[in-house]
């Protein structure tokens, strides 16, 4: 592999390695192969990148947006010159076909930068008049922000964090997830390349306990997480107790459901692509495809047949559009929901099996006549396995689509406009679908409600999260007092 990272971690500008941390090895999905070993960050490490972070912000924070902005715009434009090389790094990282990283992960990134580059310089406050007083307010900056990553999208997620956190003023600390450690260390050089001063984008790896360990210094002012509820919980509640700011962005269980006058192709794309894209590792997935029984054998068939076109290979060949799972670990987790759906009386109508060769592949895997209480239909698998329901009208479907704790997105597939606002507008979800499923444009926000999140990333809401309003009231006459 071309272009690897040079060393574990990237502090204060440069690469910086510390082999006293516990080994990580890095391993090529597709074929099992160990292809790099980083180290987790020691205490040292940690405290090394925190205090780089701490140094820089304050003089970052005091250029202006202009210029903030342009250093995101140029890390843009060289995101997208190195978008092979960047996509074949994230696809020895995640195993997800060549085919998607070339299109959707630096390239995402790069959206993401671009965006919040354009953004920085408007950041700017308000004056309200109050008679001859009046109050003015300055969008200011946390301070320094860690971003804790998922395996699925390290390189957009180490981008979707560190955009908006570097265009409000902020410092980041990155930890990717110990599974994908590489790509964010290629998101920080680049970075250094476009001219950000050194230290206000740090990368260090490790597992859990490094995040724990970033989470509750004293001088980290935002934890920003992309992972699984459970560790959600924890890493917000350790937040709470440092009354730290948060964004959340969590797990789900999807529903993505599709009326009887739905065009028929164009559902089944859509939940194609909210099942079986990045091998269903994808947080936003539909995996409830709820499908009304008028038109439920028309869209198993239909689903059967596109489904004989999907080319399972090794993600370096561009023809490959449906790759491994990230790891021995998830693919028995999926295996283990797939015994589950069997055992408790699903209807098992394509896939199901492991591949035999190396790498952790697993078939594309429907399951049909799913009721709502079986397993596969309550918890979030994290791979490659739709659950196909039945409904027979609109009040029914969206009491059972809002039936669950998630609410991260949610899809509706019908050609009747009003149907379409009216279930979108009862669904509890923050990023949802009509007649489309898992767009998620830089311009849009994203993020959940209920247990699958808090805040949101991209588009302008995620300003929000990365910055706090400061007010001052000005007084032109004298002060009265009591005495
Ligand atoms: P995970 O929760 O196991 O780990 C996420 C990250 O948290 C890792 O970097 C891990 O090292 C770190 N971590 C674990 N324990 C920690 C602790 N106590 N304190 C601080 N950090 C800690 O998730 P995963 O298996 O890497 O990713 C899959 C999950 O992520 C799925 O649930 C998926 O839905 C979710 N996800 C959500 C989104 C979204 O935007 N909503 C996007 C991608 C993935």
């Amino acid at each position: 592999m071309s272009q690897q990272p040079t060393a574990s971690h990237f502090i204060n500008g440069a690469y910086v390695e510390d082999t006293s941390g516990t080994p990580i090895q890095v391993i090529f999905p597709a074929t099992g192969e160990v292809i790099a070993t980083v180290y987790a960050a020691t205490p040292q490490i940690v405290d090394q990148a925190i205090e780089a972070a701490r140094a820089a912000q304050k003089q970052w924070a005091k250029m202006s947006g202009t210029e903030r902005g342009r250093v995101l715009r140029r890390a843009a434009d060289i995101m997208r010159e190195r978008n092979h090389e960047l996509s074949v790094l994230e696809t020895y990282d995640t195993g997800k076909p060549l085919q998607e990283t070339l299109v959707a992960d630096a390239t995402s990134g790069a959206d993401a930068l671009e965006y919040f580059g354009g953004l920085a310089a408007t950041l700017t406050g308000e004056h309200i008049p109050l008679g001859e007083d009046w109050v003015y307010t300055v969008r200011e900056p946390l301070g320094v922000c860690v971003g804790i990553g998922a395996w699925n999208y390290p390189t957009q997620i180490a981008c979707w964090k560190g955009a908006p956190a570097l265009a409000c003023g902020n410092a980041m600390i990155f930890k990717p997830s110990e599974t994908t450690p590489l790509c964010a260390l290629k998101v920080a050089e680049i970075l250094i390349e476009a001219g950000l001063p050194a230290g206000l984008y740090n990368v260090v790896q490790g597992l859990g306990d490094v995040g724990a360990s970033l989470v509750t210094d004293p001088r980290v002012d935002k934890v920003s997480l992309t992972g699984s509820v459970p560790t959600g919980r924890k890493v917000y509640s350790a937040a709470a107790a440092g009354m730290k700011h948060v964004t959340m962005e969590l797990g789900g269980k999807s529903p993505l459901i599709v009326f009887d006058d739905a065009d028929l192709d164009n559902a089944v794309g859509g939940a194609i692509n909210g099942n079986f894209y990045a091998s269903g590792q994808v947080c936003s997935n539909g995996t409830r495809v709820f499908v009304q029984k008028g038109i439920k054998d028309a869209f198993l068939k239909r689903l059967a047949e596109r489904m004989q076109s999907a080319v399972i290979g090794d993600p370096l060949d561009e023809a490959t559009n449906f790759g491994p799972m990230v790891s021995a670990s998830q693919m028995d987790i999926v295996k283990g929901y797939i015994a589950k759906g069997l055992d408790e009386g699903a209807r098992l109508v394509a896939g199901g099996g492991q591949l035999e060769r190396d790498g952790f592949y697993l078939e594309p895997t429907v399951f049909a006549d799913v009721t709502d209480d079986m397993t596969i239909a309550r918890e979030e698998i994290f791979g490659p396995v739709m659950a196909v329901l039945d409904f027979e009208d609109e009040a029914e479907v969206i009491a059972r689509a809002n039936a669950t704790d998630f609410g991260l997105s949610a899809g509706v597939f019908t050609r009747d406009l009003s149907r379409a606002h009216r279930v979108i507008g009862a669904l509890e979800a923050g990023s949802c679908f009509i007649n489309s499923y898992n767009d998620a444009p830089v311009e849009a926000p994203f993020g959940g409600v209920k247990a699958s999140g808090v805040g949101r990333e991209n588009s302008k809401e995620a300003i929000q999260h990365y910055s706090q309003v400061k007010s001052v009231y000005v007084r032109m006459g004298d002060v009265e007092a009591a005495f």
